[in-house]
């Protein structure tokens, strides 16, 4: 058996966001794909001759980062609706470069939260795409890890036909539910907000039923939310999370809280519409009606992060690449958004790492420690203090791990 690889990262900085202080002079050895020790670089002890040594001096190690909101099938971009209607081939195409764009900007873990359904070649069924990409990807070490919530179910009228799968009553939305975690999905996406935006879709009883009913077989309920209604709905149904979440009120996060419910943010949809004013000539982003529309929006959706991070609701970070218009590299978009609603910096780095784990319920992602995966990537600036360093990846420690030994 080819004995791994052994690989010193010598005399770096150390964020691992449980607070606000960066260690300095931090060696790590890595062996394949394991962190072996974490010690003072005055202190490494007796090191291996076969060691391979890097020179980390003057950048600073994070955990790998998990994209909580994420849609790796699609590519995002300002037409990112049509795109959903791509050839499943294209966008299994557009999977593979999205995986590439996010290990190269330190991102270890994707939640997929949403896929266009395609016939499976391997046995004919028609199912979520993300979940032959899971598949893919498992058998790679130095592909990024997932979590795939099959497609998305929604009641009628309120996606695109043809996208989701539509539930427009309890026993349909139960039926629904099953059928994607059948399918091996490892989570559901519940798409909460209605036809009318004052009226979620299904009554609180027809979602506690999908949580009970996901519950006992192990997995996970999310739901969309962009309105108050159906963030109600959601909390009283008991769901596991709250996608977006861009309408919430004071009850709605204490109840949260109350419930130990997570919060996944994607506040940096804005910041991208916004840029679309002037680089795009679509009406909605560039007339002036449209972009005082998206500033009013962004003021709601920044103050109810405001409000649950007050409440002490746990928040994981997300840039809803693909479903919605950001790319698979644009994470430290989303933390620099935490902070502008009012996140201490190392607290918007814990959002994207140790939160994003507790959430996936792994106690491995984003975090770093001796026996953990190496799953860690070395920037260059402090991100425990300015969220702008994750932009500036030098080196992503699991794409530079040899599968064998030398
Ligand atoms: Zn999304």
């Amino acid at each position: 058996m080819a004995i791994p690889r052994l690989i010193l990262y010598r005399d770096a900085a150390l964020a691992d966001a449980s607070g606000p202080s960066l260690q300095q002079g931090i060696s790590v050895l890595v062996a394949g794909q394991r962190i072996l020790a974490i010690r003072p670089t005055s202190n490494e002890g007796i090191l291996h001759p076969d060691a391979r040594i890097v020179d980390a001096g003057g950048s600073t190690i994070v955990p790998g980062m998990v994209d909580a909101h994420s849609h790796v099938t699609l590519p995002g971009g300002s037409h990112w609706i049509d795109r959903g209607f791509d050839a499943p081939d294209l966008l299994l195409q557009v999977a593979e470069h999205n995986g590439d764009l996010l290990s190269h900007a330190g991102v270890r873990w994707a939640r997929d939260v949403g896929s266009p359904q395609a016939i499976d070649p391997r046995d004919g069924r028609k199912r979520a795409l993300a979940l032959r990409v899971r598949e893919r990807w498992r058998a790679d070490p130095t592909r990024p890890k997932m979590r795939v919530a099959g497609t998305w179910i929604a009641h009628s009228g309120v996606l695109q036909p043809g996208l989701d799968i539509e539930a427009d009553d309890g026993p349909a939305l139960l039926a629904a539910a099953k059928a994607q975690l059948d399918d091996g999905a490892d989570l559901l996406k519940l798409y909460l907000d209605g036809p009318k935006k004052e009226e979620a879709p299904w009554s609180a009883e027809d979602v506690r039923a999908v949580v009970e009913m996901a519950h006992g077989r192990g997995a996970f309920v999310t739901a969309h939310s962009g309105f108050l209604a159906g963030a109600r709905v959601g909390i009283d149904g008991g769901v596991d999370s709250l996608e977006h979440g861009f309408e919430l009120d004071s009850d709605a996060v204490a109840a949260m809280a109350r419930q130990k419910m997570f919060l996944v943010s994607t506040l940096a949809i804005f910041r991208s519409w916004a840029s679309f004013s002037s680089t795009t000539t679509i009406p909605r982003f560039v007339s002036d009606d449209g972009k005082e529309r998206i500033a009013r929006r962004r003021e709601r959706a920044v103050e109810s992060v405001r409000l649950a991070h007050r409440a002490g609701v746990r928040i994981a970070a997300g840039t809803d690449f693909g479903g919605g218009s950001l790319r698979a590299n644009h994470l430290a978009w989303e933390v620099e958004s935490l902070v502008e609603a009012g996140l201490k910096p190392w607290e918007a780095l814990a959002s994207a790492t140790v939160l994003g784990g507790e959430l996936l319920d792994d106690p491995d992602a984003g975090r770093i420690f001796e026996g953990g995966p190496a799953d860690f990537f070395l920037v260059h600036g402090d991100p425990l203090t300015d969220p702008t360093a994750l932009w500036r990846v030098w080196r992503v420690a699991w794409l530079t791990v040899p599968r064998t030994g030398p």
